[in-house]
Formats: C-alpha cells, structure tokens, sequence
C-alpha cells in the first residue's frame, strides 16, 4: 500500500493535514510563501517561517490516467490532477481526482481530504463549483488546533 514517508521538513505538514489543515510556508523574513515543505527560504534563503493555513484551491495544471492500483479500494483507471494553487502558484500539487467527470485544463478545483486513518490523510480534487458530497470531507475552514 503506498503510504507517504514524511521526512524533517514534511512531518508537521502532514500532522496538519491530518487534522484538517492545509498549510504551507510563509518565509518570516520577506513573507514568500512555499510548498512542498523545505527548511530554507528560496527567495532569502532564511531559515525561520511559520505555517500559515491557506484554502487548497488551484486550477488544473496537467494530469494522467492510471492503470495500477494506487491503494486498495481504488477504482481502476483513476486520474492523478497535478494542481498549481493559487496561493503558491510556483508549486505543483499533485492528488487523486475525484471528479464525476474528467478534468479540463485550467479549470478551478478544491481539495478535499481523504482520510485513510488517525495520521494519514492525503489530497485529492474536485472541480471547484462541486457541492457538497457525503463522501468527502472538505477542509476545515479554521484549525481546531
Ligand atoms: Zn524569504
């Protein structure tokens, strides 16, 4: 089963996700903001930042079909979305697509978060005029935490 392996500079960003939030980096010396995460500011090179929550919207970058179970329980073929957020648009995200139909170039999605368990949440997308399903859960609009 795939699971994401964080690292030093991504372990917080997927205890966030896990409780609800998506976040990314704002550098505390010139306010870059950066994703995925990393120690150093690209803009500055400064090491000190802060997370700051942002709404995981974008619009669609590119995108493939795949063949291969990702997971168990995936449906056979799913579409991987790469996503350019509008908060960070010199970042890619990438994530399951959990459209009713295929996706289009450029179009406005949101994220949602699937969780897969009690440390494991992961980002998939959705066109973003969708409403609300019973089988996803949108983000938290403010932390709890
Ligand atoms: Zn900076």
């Amino acid at each position: 089963m795939y699971r994401p392996e964080p690292d030093r500079d991504s372990r917080q960003w997927w205890e966030r996700l896990a409780g609800g939030e998506f976040a990314v980096q704002e550098c505390d010396a010139c306010a870059t903001v950066r994703f995925p995460p990393r120690a150093f500011c690209p803009a500055c090179r400064t090491e000190a930042w802060r997370w700051r929550a942002v709404e995981p919207e974008g619009t669609v970058e590119s995108w493939i079909v795949n063949h291969q179970p990702f997971m168990p329980g995936f449906q056979v073929p799913y579409v991987v979305v790469m996503v350019r957020p509008a908060t960070v648009p010199g970042c890619l995200v990438y994530g399951g697509w959990r459209g009713e139909r295929p996706p289009e170039p450029g179009e406005r999605v949101r994220a949602v978060r699937i969780r897969v368990d009690e440390e494991l949440s992961l980002v998939d997308w959705i066109p973003a005029e969708t409403s609300e399903r019973a089988d996803i859960h949108p983000f938290d609009r403010k932390s709890s935490h």
